[in-house]
C-alpha cells in the first residue's frame, strides 16, 4: 500500500517526532509539564495507525483518567478523520482490566458476572469478617483493614505474597484477615477495585498461554501520567510488554502527586533497567505557559531534593508576571476571586475578554469549594466541578444536612431514611422496615414511628437502644433550636458529634476521610453567615434547585489533583497557606516525602496556567468558629521574586486593584472591607507600607508576605497584633513570630499582622 501523508508530524518539534517515530521497541518520554507528551502520545497512536503498522485493536493505550481517555479518543479520532476503522483499547487501568477479566474470571474461581463493590459494601464484609474474629472494632477498626489491604493490592501482594515485614499489621491478624476476605469475595462472586489488577496479574502470571495471547493482540503499548503508576499496574504493565517490548511511557517526575494512593516514581527509574536499549526523549520545550509562569513554577520545584531534573524553556510572549495576593480572610479571597473573574470575563488590562471556559480555580482541599462555590451561587456566576460532586452535593454534607433537618423538622421521613442507620446503629434493613410498618399503621412520621415501635418493644437488642438514643438526641436537640444560649453553630456541631456521625469519620482510615471531615468543618463554617438553622436549609434547598445543567461557560473548580494533564489560560490558585497548602499533615510526617508531593503539587498547579496565574493566601480562617490567624505557605516564600508582582486588596490602599465597581458583590465586600480595614492593626501596617511608593509592586510584597518587614523586628521588643493584642517577641524565624501575648498566651503569627507597639 502506498504511503499515507503525515502531515500531523508537521505539528511536532524535532524530539516529539523522535519519539513518534520511534514505532518499534521501548520508549520513554521523560519531561515536564507542558512540554507536549501527552500530544505526542497521542500522535503516536495516530501514527501507528495512519502506517498501518498496527490495526486499531492491537494498541492498547492507558490514561489517568475516563476523561483523559474520552479526549485521546477525540483527538485520534479527528486526526485520521474517517479512515480508521474500530477503536483501540483506550481507558484506565481499572476500565481496561474489567474487560479482560470478564473473559478470563473462571481462572480465578469467579463468573464472568462478577460484582464490582464499593467502599461500602467491601467495608460491610469487613467487618462482618472483624467481628467473627473476636476483634474490638474501636481499636481497630475495620476500615483500618481495608485500608491496609488496599494498599497491599496496591503493591500487588495477594495475601501468600505479603512479606513477613508485614506480618504485625492489624495488631498481627491482618494477613490472615486478608486471606479470609478474599475467600469471602470469591464466595460471593465478587471482586472491589483492587482486585480488578490483581487478579489480571495472577492470571497472566499462572498462565502462560493467555499472557501469550495478549502480547500478541496488544501489540503496541502507549501508557500516559506513567509517574503515577503503582507497583501492580507496573507490573502488569511489564508482564504484557514483555514480549514485544514495544511500550511508550510518557511522564513528569516532578508531576507525580499520588504517592498517597501507592503511586512509586521509581517506576520511572526502572524503565531504563527493565527495558535496556530504550529509546529515552527529553522534551524541553514548554508550549503552555508564558515565561513568567514557567520560571515561577520552575522555582518553586527546584526547593525538591529527590527529583530527575530538568530545564524548560519557552517562546512565548513574556505576558504577566505570576500575580500574588493576600486576603484577610476565605471569605474575601473568594469574593475578590469572583470579581476578578467578572473583570476578565469583560476584558481588563488591555487584555481581551476571556471567557469563563478558560478559568479555572484549583484547590488543594475540596472543603475549600465551598466558599466560591456560595460566592458564585450568590452573584450568578455559571461553574462546574470538575472531578467530584459539587459542595452540597457530598455524601457527608448530604448526611448532615438530612440530620438538621431532621432536628428543624422531625417529620421529614426522608431525611430519617438517610441518617437512621449512619453511622451504622444496627438498623438493618428488617428493622426499617418494621418503622416503616409501624408509622404507616398509625398514621405518623418516622420519628414517631420509631419511638412507637420502641414503646412497643417491636424492637430488641443493639438495633433497639441505639434507636432509642438517637431519639433522644433528636428530641434533645430539636428542644435547642432558637434557644438563646445555644447558638445554631454550636448545636449544629452537637447534633455532629453526639450522633456520633462525626466519629464515624474520625474513626475512618480510608484517604478520602479527612477530606470528609474538614467538609463538614466547612459546613459548620458556612452556617456562621446565618441567622439560624432554617435560614441556613432554605440557602440550600435552592442552592439545589438551581443546579439544573445549564449550557454555557462555565468557571471550572476542581482540586489540584483532579487538574493533572489540563490546561488553563487563566487558572486561580487560593489558599496558599502552610497547614492547607501544604496540608497539616504533610508538614507533621517527619521527613521531607510528604512536603515534596505538596510541592509537586504546587508546580502541577503553576503549570496548568497559560497566560494568566493568581495565587492567593488569607490571613485568616475560621476553623469551628474559632479565628485561626494563618501563615502565608512556604511555598509563597519560594516563588522566584522577579516573577512575580504583588496585588494589594482592594481598599488597602483607598481602592485599586481587583475593585470591579458595580452590582451587589462590590458593595458588600466595600462594607466588608470597612470593618476589617478599619481595625486598630491593619490601619497601622497601612501607615507604614504608605511610607513606601507603592508604584513598585515589589515594595507591597515586601509588606504582604515578605520577611522584610520582619526582620524590623527583633527579640524582646513589645508589639501590637490586631486580633491578639499586645505582647513581647520571644522568637523569630523567617516571617513567622513567636509572641508571648499579654492576655492569649504564646502564639505563632505572620509577622505581617504585628506592628511595633510604639509605631
Ligand atoms: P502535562 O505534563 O501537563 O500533562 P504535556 O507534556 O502532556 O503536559 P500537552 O498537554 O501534550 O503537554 O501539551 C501542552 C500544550 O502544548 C497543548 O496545548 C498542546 O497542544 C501544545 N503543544 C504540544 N506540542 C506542541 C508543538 N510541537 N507545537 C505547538 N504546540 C504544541
Ligand atoms: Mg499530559
Amino acid at each position: 500500500m502506498a504511503a499515507r501523508p503525515t502531515p500531523y508530524l508537521d505539528d511536532l518539534n524535532p524530539a516529539q517526532r523522535e519519539a513518534v517515530e520511534a514505532l518499534e521497541g521501548p520508549v520513554l518520554m521523560l519531561a515536564g509539564a507542558g512540554t507536549g507528551k501527552t500530544k505526542a502520545l497521542t500522535t503516536r497512536m495516530v501514527h501507528l495507525l495512519n502506517t498501518n503498522t498496527a490495526r486499531p485493536n492491537e494498541i492498547l493505550a492507558v490514561t489517568f483518567t475516563n476523561k483523559a481517555a474520552r479526549e485521546m479518543k477525540m483527538r485520534v479520532g479527528r486526526m485520521m478523520g474517517e479512515a480508521v476503522e474500530g477503536m483501540p483499547w483506550l481507558g484506565t487501568f481499572h476500565s481496561i482490566c474489567v474487560k479482560l477479566l470478564r473473559r478470563h474470571a473462571e481462572l480465578v474461581e469467579l463468573k464472568s458476572n462478577f460484582t464490582i463493590l464499593d467502599t461500602d459494601d467491601q467495608l460491610r464484609l469487613l467487618k462482618q469478617l472483624v467481628a467473627a474474629a473476636n476483634i474490638d472494632d474501636k481499636r481497630w477498626p475495620a476500615r483500618m483493614l481495608a485500608g491496609i489491604i488496599d494498599q497491599w493490592k496496591n503493591r500487588a501482594w495477594t495475601p501468600d505474597q505479603v512479606p513477613a515485614a508485614e506480618a504485625s499489621a492489624y495488631d498481627g491478624k491482618g494477613v490472615a484477615l486478608y486471606t479470609q476476605y478474599q475467600t469471602r469475595l470469591r464466595e460471593l462472586n465478587a471482586v472491589d477495585f483492587g482486585d480488578l489488577l490483581l487478579h489480571m496479574e495472577t492470571i497472566f502470571q499462572t498462565h502462560d498461554d493467555v499472557l501469550e495471547q495478549y502480547r500478541r493482540w496488544f501489540r503496541y503499548i502507549l501508557v500516559d501520567e506513567y509517574q503515577d503508576t503503582n507497583v501492580a499496574q507496573y507490573l502488569w504493565l511489564r508482564l504484557l510488554a514483555g514480549g514485544h517490548r514495544n511500550i511508550c511511557c510518557v511522564g513528569d517526575d516532578d508531576q507525580s502527586i499520588y504517592g498517597w494512593r501507592g503511586a512509586e516514581v521509581g517506576n520511572i527509574l526502572r524503565f531504563e533497567k527493565d527495558f535496556p536499549g530504550a529509546t529515552v526523549v527529553r522534551l524541553e520545550q514548554n508550549y503552555r505557559s508564558t515565561p513568567h509562569i514557567l520560571a515561577a513554577a520552575s522555582g518553586v520545584i527546584a526547593g525538591n531534593k529527590d527529583r530527575l531534573g530538568k530545564e524548560l524553556w519557552t517562546q512565548a510572549e513574556e505576558g504577566e508576571k505570576v500575580r500574588l495576593i493576600g486576603h484577610w480572610d476565605g471569605d474575601e479571597e473568594a469574593r475578590w476571586v469572583g470579581e476578578e473573574i467578572e473583570a476578565m470575563q469583560r476584558g481588563t488590562r488591555g487584555m481581551q475578554p476571556m471567557s469563563l471556559d478558560h478559568m479555572a480555580i484549583l484547590v488543594r482541599a475540596s472543603h475549600q469549594m465551598r466558599a466560591f462555590e456560595d460566592r458564585f451561587l450568590t452573584i450568578g456566576m455559571p461553574y462546574r466541578v470538575i472531578g467530584g460532586p459539587r459542595f452540597y452535593e457530598r455524601m457527608e454534607i448530604r448526611d448532615a444536612m438530612a440530620y438538621f433537618r431532621l432536628v428543624v423538622s422531625p417529620a421529614d421521613d426522608l431525611a430519617f431514611e438517610r441518617v437512621v442507620n449512619t453511622p451504622k446503629r444496627g438498623l438493618g434493613d428488617k428493622a426499617q422496615q418494621k418503622i416503616q410498618v409501624t408509622a404507616r399503621q398509625n398514621g405518623v412520621s418516622l420519628v414517631e414511628g420509631a419511638a412507637l415501635l420502641l414503646e412497643e418493644k417491636g424492637l430488641t437488642g443493639k438495633g433497639a437502644s441505639e434507636l432509642g438514643k438517637l431519639l433522644e438526641g433528636l428530641r434533645r436537640w430539636g428542644r435547642l433550636v432558637g434557644d438563646k444560649d445555644v447558638s445554631h453553630v454550636e448545636l449544629a456541631e452537637m447534633v455532629l458529634d453526639e450522633s456520633d456521625y462525626t466519629e464515624m469519620w474520625q474513626l475512618d482510615k480510608t484517604p478520602e476521610a479527612p477530606g470528609r471531615l474538614e467538609n463538614l468543618k466547612e459546613l459548620v463554617k458556612a452556617l456562621e453567615g446565618f441567622e439560624n438553622l432554617q435560614g441556613f436549609l432554605e440557602h440550600v434547598s435552592l442552592i439545589m434547585d438551581n443546579e439544573s445543567e445549564e449550557a454555557g461557560e462555565k468557571v471550572s473548580i476542581m482540586t489540584l489533583h483532579a487538574a493533572k494533564g489540563l490546561e488553563f489560560p487563566a487558572v486561580f490558585l487560593p489558599g496558599w497557606e502552610d497547614g492547607l497548602f501544604p496540608s497539616q499533615r504533610s508538614m507533621d510526617e517527619s521527613g521531607v516525602k510528604g512536603l515534596e508531593e505538596e510541592r509537586r503539587l504546587a508546580y502541577v498547579g503553576i503549570t496548568r496556567a497559560e497566560e494568566v496565574c493568581t495565587i492567593s493566601f488569607a490571613g485568616n480562617r475560621r476553623v469551628y468558629g474559632q479565628w485561626q490567624s494563618q501563615m502565608p505557605s512556604r511555598f509563597i516564600d519560594e516563588l522566584p521574586e522577579d516573577h512575580v508582582e504583588v496585588l494589594t486588596p482592594p481598599g488597602l490602599y483607598g481602592g485599586g486593584y481587583g475593585a470591579a465597581g458595580g452590582g451587589l458583590g462590590s458593595i458588600e465586600s466595600r462594607v466588608a472591607e470597612a470593618n476589617v480595614y478599619n481595625s486598630p492593626g491593619w490601619k497601622r501596617m497601612q501607615a507604614r507600607s504608605q511610607q513606601r511608593p507603592m508604584s513598585q509592586p515589589q515594595e507591597a510584597r515586601d509588606m504582604v508576605i515578605d520577611a522584610q518587614a520582619v526582620s524590623a523586628h527583633e527579640m524582646g521588643e513589645r508589639v501590637f497584633h490586631q486580633k491578639f493584642g499586645y505582647g513581647a517577641i520571644i522568637g523569630i524565624e523567617g516571617d513567622k513570630l513567636e509572641i508571648d501575648f499579654e492576655k492569649a498566651g504564646v502564639k505563632k503569627v505572620v509577622a505581617r499582622f504585628v506592628t511595633g507597639a510604639d509605631d
